[in-house]
């Protein structure tokens, strides 16, 4: 495919990868001699190798926070702090963007042989970048395309809102014509796959439960070097955050030659895609996952409904759910159960009670004290569980899962099946047609198994 052929490798920059190493010397940033960086013998172009055998607990390498680009550490942070209202926006990415379009434009930048690594950020393949037509049809049923969607019309607000009015008012620093939406596109997917998130302070613990969801993540931030380790879920390091600098260290032994890999957190195939533009191999990711959509539930539990009247009183308890659930509410199920299991019982408690428990519920604002406990729950709605649960809620995800199905271009498994069994076939596949048979496949098969724990 002409996409996927013009895509340009980032491997031969060794020219690049030498200046990235040299500059990560000059500021301080301490490797292991134990491994190396590498384009070659990774799952993906820049990765971290080890060159002997490495044990569980070691520090591979040092970063001090000097080192890392964010809003407060760029040349133009006093101006970003200054103006930090009008730059807010729901993602809260503005500052670190703004910093990227001057950073990686910028002649004197001091992260250039940094962010010279990655020429124009052009060789990132997300799905964003791929047509709407190829995502509906590839990815038709996953979620992607909506998230993409979303993403799409968020950035282009962003940009049109924020960012081009600020632009234009600090023509010193930033412009338009070279820093278009564009290079803000690519930047967002940059972020997007190689940016690291800070994890609150540990006196958030003490904090309730209500108290941590007002506040607000902490922004993003580029880690060099943090950010040249490739992810799988069966990772072999992990990122500790310390108050001068960041270290990453072996979470079990590495042995000679293998490649040292991060976690990006526990992610299935999906948000793989959507987040970073790859897919682990269905069945090495014990991360996968397939959702139920609210509305497939809904749909399932109307199905028998034939009077206005019913309709109405079933709505009104829709709506009580569709409130407990979270936005873009969905059901998520795992390789072994349900992974909400607590929302699933409570909407199917919800949806299977006569009106008189629904009257007896809205005037107790919710249920009295429950007295089975989340490990019963967890047990319930699990691989092992689901078969015994009550016929009517066996029934009802039944009916939701095969709608679910039907929300694919296909919605057998056959078809896919016969294609991941062909090596001739997969190898004629395009890169994108690979991936999203990953993700497609992968979804598929644990609702297939839904379809038959619950028959
Ligand atoms: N390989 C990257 C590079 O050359 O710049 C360094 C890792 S970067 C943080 C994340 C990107 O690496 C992802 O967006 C994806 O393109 C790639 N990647 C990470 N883990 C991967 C894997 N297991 N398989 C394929 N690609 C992977």
């Amino acid at each position: 495919m002409a996409s996927e052929a013009k895509r340009p490798k980032v491997g031969g920059g060794s020219e690049r990868l030498q200046d990235f190493l040299l500059w990560c010397d000059r500021v301080g940033l301490v490797l292991n001699n134990k491994v190396f960086v590498s384009t070659e013998g990774t799952v993906a172009d820049y990765g971290m190798l080890a060159k002997e055998n490495i044990e569980k607990g070691e520090v591979l390498f040092t970063i001090p926070r000097s080192a890392l680009l964010h809003q407060e550490t760029t040349k133009v942070s006093a101006l970003l702090s200054k103006e930090r209202l009008s730059l807010e926006s729901s993602s809260g990415w503005v500052p670190l963007l703004l910093a990227l379009l001057y950073e990686s434009t910028s002649s004197q930048s001091h992260w250039k042989p940094y962010l010279s690594l990655w020429p124009d950020f052009k060789a990132l393949d997300h799905p964003m970048f791929w047509s709407e037509e190829e995502r509906d049809r590839l990815l038709k049923g996953t979620g992607i395309p909506e998230a993409v969607a979303r993403d799409l019309s968020n950035i282009q607000a962003e940009y049109r809102d924020i960012v081009l009015p600020f632009m234009i008012r600090h023509p010193e620093l930033w412009n338009p014509s070279t820093h278009t939406l564009e290079l803000y596109t690519q930047l967002v997917a940059f972020v997007m796959a190689y940016s690291f998130q800070e994890p609150q302070d540990d006196d958030d613990d003490e904090d309730d439960e209500e108290e941590q969801e007002k506040k607000a993540p902490n922004p993003p931030m580029m880690v060099p070097m943090a950010d040249m380790l490739n992810h799988v879920s069966d990772h072999n390091a992990n990122l500790e955050f310390g108050p001068d600098s960041l270290k990453m260290v072996s979470v079990r032994d590495i042995g000679k030659g293998e490649e040292v890999f991060n976690t990006y957190g526990q992610m299935a195939n999906w948000q793989l895609l959507h987040m970073y533009g790859f897919t682990e191999p269905y069945l090495h990711n014990s991360h996968d996952t397939a959702d139920i959509p609210l509305s497939c539930l809904y749909k399932a539990a109307t199905r028998d409904i034939l009077s206005e009247s019913e309709r109405q009183l079933f709505n009104e308890r829709f709506e009580v759910l569709s409130q407990m659930m979270q936005e873009g509410g969905a059901f998520v199920f795992g390789k072994h159960g349900c992974l909400t299991e607590s929302e699933l019982h409570s909407a199917l408690k919800l949806l299977s009670m006569s009106q008189d428990e629904f009257s007896e519920f809205k005037d107790n604002e919710g249920w009295e004290e429950e007295d089975e406990d989340d490990d019963a729950i967890s047990q319930a709605f699990s691989n092992e569980g689901l078969p015994d649960l009550k016929a009517s809620w066996k029934a009802l995800i039944h009916e939701a899962v095969r709608l679910t199905l039907g929300s694919y271009g296909d919605s057998e498994l056959e078809s896919d099946r016969l294609l991941m069994e062909d090596k001739v076939a997969l190898k004629g596949l395009t890169s994108r047609q690979w991936r999203a048979l990953q993700v497609r496949f992968g979804q598929k098969r644990i609702l297939h198994k839904l379809l038959e724990l619950t028959k």
